[in-house]
């Protein structure tokens, strides 16, 4: 199964792309451009961080500091007047539905025809419908089907459910409740955001009981996607851990997983709900060998903490070195942070001697720059290369690259 199976919503190199109309010239040049998407990490209840203990935590081995810079950076959203795209609402360590402010959020976004993700376990949504109609009205205020609400639900049972992630056994009916109001609100006004559902598997809820169980939970409710991937190791530990992490644990058990979900996986990606997997080769430790990172040009992040930082993975006190700034109302500071951001002279391995490493979308795209610089030395420098098209950037070979010469004549130098 090593066919790259991701719908388009997990190709983070060709959204960069997109947003960035084909144009590489601007990857650490004078011309300030505003980042695809913000993450942004409310900071739970002010208490609690989230009130789940999963195993698997990203956000294990982080210092959990939660601010109250809510207002503030509302205030940061309608000076910007939608001017970043996507504003995506998760956590390294916090889960968004604790927030008192997490919908005004969402409607802010939608306000400046932003469009928004939310990565969350779930709990609460069917108790938040009931009590004041959160799914109806996330469902009105959202435009299409490219806002998203993504659930992280890593089982197939209450019983698994808890055991995976340390809450209240009976919460998980009440997340396939939340799931199940959430398509039919969908199915009644004809429009609204997608539905996700997220599978980490390990041992504890990789069954083929609760594999079964899961796909034919997710047809029943006719959400839209279920991927399955198996957790990579948590952030603030040394290479060499996770290196043993990954032979000990990913490539055995992707093996086994793979063989035991393939009968389960979609076969076409226009099947509704797609069901597929992903493996830890979108996270794999031996692909971190460039130094410079462009995920500036993707996103910026809100920490939970009160703090701008370079990208999710790294935003917690314990990544202090990632740290561009103290969240505040100021737009022109705010700006001034985003240019400090994508900056030539950052280089990778800070992040990579202290334990933070990128995730998925940040491997894939500093690892597509990383080959766009070699081609670009191959070339002897030569600029006009660099002002390719979107077509071309998504390809690999030298024979593509000739390709760009054939559509557009004079791009690349003679003999090339
Ligand atoms: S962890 Fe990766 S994406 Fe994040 S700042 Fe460091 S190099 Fe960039």
């Amino acid at each position: 199964m090593n066919k790259d199976m991701r719908p388009k919503q997990y190709l983070y190199w060709e959204q960069l792309m997109e947003h960035l109309h084909g144009d590489t010239s601007v990857f650490f040049s004078e011309n300030f451009v505003y980042p695809r998407q913000l993450e942004i990490h409310l900071p739970g209840n002010h208490n609690k961080a989230c009130l789940l203990g999963c195993s698997h935590c990203a956000g294990r081995y982080f210092q959990k500091d939660l601010g109250t810079w809510e207002l503030d950076g509302l205030e940061i959203l309608n000076k910007l007047k939608g001017k970043v795209p996507y504003h995506i609402y998760g956590g390294a360590y916090t889960e968004p539905i604790l927030n008192p402010y997490f919908l005004t959020y969402l409607a802010t976004t939608k306000r400046h025809g932003n469009h928004f993700g939310i990565h969350t376990s779930g709990i609460f949504l069917d108790e938040m419908e009931n009590k004041f109609g959160f799914l109806t009205e996330l469902n009105r205020i959202s435009t299409d089907n490219i806002d998203y609400l993504s659930i992280s639900l890593d089982a197939g049972s209450s019983k698994s459910w808890q055991k995976t992630k340390k809450g209240k056994e009976e919460w998980f009916d009440g997340i396939i409740e939340g799931l199940r109001k959430a398509v039919r609100i969908r199915e009644k006004a004809g429009k609204g955001h997608a539905i996700r559902v997220c599978y980490l598997m390990f041992e504890g809820n990789e069954s083929l009981e609760d594999i079964e169980k899961i796909c034919t939970i997710v047809k029943d409710l006719k959400v839209d996607s279920l991927r399955f991937s198996i957790p990579f190791a948590h952030y603030n530990q040394d290479f060499d851990t996770i290196r043993r992490y990954k032979n000990k644990k990913e490539r055995p058990y992707s093996k086994i997983f793979e063989e035991r979900l393939e009968p389960f996986l979609s076969k076409s990606q226009n099947e509704r709900p797609y069901i597929f997997y992903t493996g830890p080769e979108f996270t794999d430790i031996d692909k971190f060998s460039f130094n410079k990172c462009i995920y500036s040009y993707y996103q910026i992040t809100f920490g939970a903490d009160g703090y701008y930082y370079r990208c999710s993975t790294t935003a917690t006190p314990t990544m202090k070195m990632c740290r561009l700034g103290k969240i505040d109302s100021d737009i022109e500071k705010f700006h001034q942070l985003m240019s400090k951001n994508m900056n030539n002279t950052w280089n990778a391995n800070i992040c990579f001697s202290k334990g933070a490493r990128c995730n998925r979308m940040g491997l894939e795209i500093n690892l597509a720059y990383q080959d766009l610089e070699t081609k670009f030395d191959s070339f002897n420098g030569v600029d006009c290369v660099r002002a390719t098209n979107l077509a071309a950037l998504s390809k690999n070979s030298l024979s593509d690259w000739r390709m760009i010469e054939i559509e557009s004549p004079g791009f690349l130098p003679d003999g090339l």
